[in-house]
């Protein structure tokens, strides 16, 4: 095992000592290393899809069949990476005085200002996301990832076949949700 993969695997494991994670944080990236993160992180799942680009430290945007698709590590599938996860995950609001205080004790906001929306992962139960919102704000839509792109001309790497067809993720798209 490289230097380097113990680095990551410690950084997962969250036994990195300090020191090494601040030097980590702002030394230069080596090439290779996402795919190595990437390598890791596939061994850990009990599922077989590959693993296209990790998404928070639960959810993953895997290949599936022909298409991106949104998973957890515990395996339950959120469905296609273009779409809302936080829309098909299970959701629990925060929108009393008494809901809030549980969480932020006497420095709790006013309801009226704002909610906590919890997103759970209906496999697992996992907390997968919080975000706090002002009360009637959609759902955000946090992250939605130029694949293609980020294959071709970032890793250098072919993208899967399926891919290429697909549009770019445009301003337009995230509007829509
Ligand atoms: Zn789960």
């Amino acid at each position: 095992m490289t230097q380097n993969e113990k680095q990551i695997r410690d950084l997962l494991d969250g036994t990195l000592p300090w020191s090494q994670l601040h030097q980590a944080m702002s030394a230069y990236k080596e090439s290779g290393r996402f795919q190595t993160y990437v390598r890791i992180l596939q061994e850990r799942m009990s599922w077989p899809e590959r693993i296209l680009l990790p998404l928070t430290d639960r959810l993953y945007i895997v290949e599936k069949d022909g298409h991106a698709a949104v998973k957890c590590d515990c395996g339950h599938e959120f469905g296609d990476y273009r779409e809302n996860w936080k829309l098909s995950a299970l959701i629990r609001v925060r929108r009393s005085e008494d809901e809030l205080r549980e969480i932020y004790g006497p420095f709790a906001c006013h309801p009226d200002w704002m909610e906590l929306r919890e997103f759970l992962c209906p496999g697992c139960g996992a907390l997968l996301e919080v975000d706090a919102a002002v009360p009637g704000y959609p759902v955000t839509f946090d992250f939605l990832p130029d694949l293609t792109t980020f294959y071709r001309d970032w890793l250098h790497e072919p993208a899967p076949t399926w891919l290429e067809g697909q549009p770019a993720p445009s301003s337009k798209a995230w509007a829509s949700r």
